[in-house]
């Protein structure tokens, strides 16, 4: 990136972190989504870019040298990235993810203090292993288990997926507190991915149907770290304060994002069409405003979602609630359908062109990315943890 294609080179403010996103989105990420697309690559130049801009330590608290963004700005961000480039939207997101994590839980230590601070100067990219082979998607168990060894601590993971996990200077992995703990006593251990602490043994490639870029190879993960490495919070409050609240309101962004720029495609089609006979109105027509109407509804949830955890950002109890749990679950299942019926709806604006690959109303990439919504944590298992909620949750819906 040039300071011709791009031309505030470094972001120091929340809004100015959100237009220079849309900057490296249109000038950097969207060039390159179809070749990371086909080639299934990571989005090398876009995240570059974004590191440019200072832009992955948007989320980092300003004490630390970062922006001190809110949810809000973030989410903004994955929006204009995904409206672009659906891959580059979600390594994005995946690493603000970690970010968030680490602001809230990783507790005062020298250690936590010099990661923040690196993460700023150097413009670090987190991973994240907390799926497990033989446990899936049910996060909130783990099979493999910290052991101690003197002042280190050493783990082992079967990792089915660990998006960009090669490209990542640290990897943030769940693991039980000790080797007789129960399954759901966990914490969260930073893996630097330097060959002296942590080894990466793939298992299994990445030719996926749609989010290509993300290069979510399985691993086996073997880490031995200083016990300093493991977060002051148990995994129990980082999943609920933190890691699936920002998880689903800034995937809901993002696959807003895509679904904004399918819908974009279809009303240029429309447009053309109009052009090409006018006074007459295009078959399309009706359709698009069917689907404009859905996005509308797609935009007002998320928007109101990232409002309502945002005004509770620091408030512990109230990310603690059962309501809150409940009201992001929604969020997360809700986004993910509404993405696949908005592109789907917009592939039968476009018709054929929309099907293939070389138009400039193409939507088939964004089909294809829209289907991971819904597996990302699947829909079924968030529903079913909204499940047991709602049988003991008193208050009204
Ligand atoms: C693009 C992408 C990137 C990812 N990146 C990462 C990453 O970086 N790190 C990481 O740790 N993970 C990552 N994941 C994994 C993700 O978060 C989920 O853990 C994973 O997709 C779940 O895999 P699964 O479908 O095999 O497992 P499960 O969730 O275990 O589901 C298996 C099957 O069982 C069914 N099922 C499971 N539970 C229930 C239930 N309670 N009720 C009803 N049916 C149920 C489902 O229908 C599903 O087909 C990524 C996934 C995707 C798609």
């Amino acid at each position: 990136m040039t300071a011709a294609t791009v031309p505030h080179l470094a972001a120091r403010t929340g809004p100015d972190a959100v237009a220079l996103a849309g900057q490296v989105a249109r000038a950097v990420a969207g060039p390159a989504a179809t070749h990371v697309d086909r080639e299934s690559r990571f989005p090398s130049e876009a995240i570059a870019a974004l590191r440019e801009a200072r832009l992955m330590s948007a989320l980092v608290p300003i004490r630390f040298g970062g922006l001190g963004c809110s949810i809000v700005q973030v989410a903004e961000i994955c929006d204009v990235l995904g409206q672009h480039c659906t891959n580059t939207a979600m390594v994005y997101a995946m690493h603000q993810i970690q970010v968030a994590v680490l602001a809230r839980h990783a507790g005062n230590s020298p250690f936590f203090d010099r990661l923040m601070r690196d993460l700023v100067e150097r413009q670090l990219l987190l991973a994240s292993a907390t799926s497990e082979v033989e446990v899936g998607g049910d996060v909130r168990r783990s099979i493999c288990a910290v052991e101690q060894c003197g002042d280190e601590v050493q783990l082992r993971k079967q990792a089915p997926v660990i998006s960009y996990g090669e490209h990542a200077d640290a990897i943030l992995v769940t693991a039980r507190r000790h080797p007789d703990a129960a399954a759901s006593d966990q914490v969260l251990v930073v893996a630097p991915t330097d060959v002296a602490r942590t080894t990466l043994t793939r298992t299994s490639g990445w030719d996926a149907l749609g989010l290509r870029g993300t290069c979510s190879s399985g691993y086996v993960l073997e880490t031995r770290v200083p016990a300093s490495h493991i977060l002051a919070d148990g995994y129990d409050d980082i999943s609920a304060q933190t890691m699936l609240p920002v998880s689903h309101v800034l995937w809901s962004s993002l696959w807003l994002g895509l679904a904004t720029d399918a819908v974009n495609r279809a009303r240029a089609f429309v447009r053309d069409a109009a052009r090409r006979k006018p006074g007459t109105m295009p078959p399309g027509a009706v359709r698009l405003a069917e689907v404009v109407g859905v996005l509308q509804t797609m935009r007002a949830g998320v928007t109101d979602a990232a409002n309502a955890f945002d005004a509770i950002f620091d408030d512990r109890d109230a990310l603690s609630s059962m309501g809150f749990a409940l009201r992001m679950n929604g969020l997360k299942v809700q986004s993910a359908t509404l993405a696949v019926q908005v592109v789907s709806q917009a592939l039968s604006i476009c018709g054929i062109a929309g099907y293939k690959t070389d138009t400039k109303y193409s939507v088939e990439r964004h089909l294809r990315d829209a289907y991971s919504a819904g597996i990302q944590i699947n829909n079924d298992r968030v529903l079913g943890a909204s499940a047991s909620m709602l049988l003991v949750h008193r208050e009204d819906a």
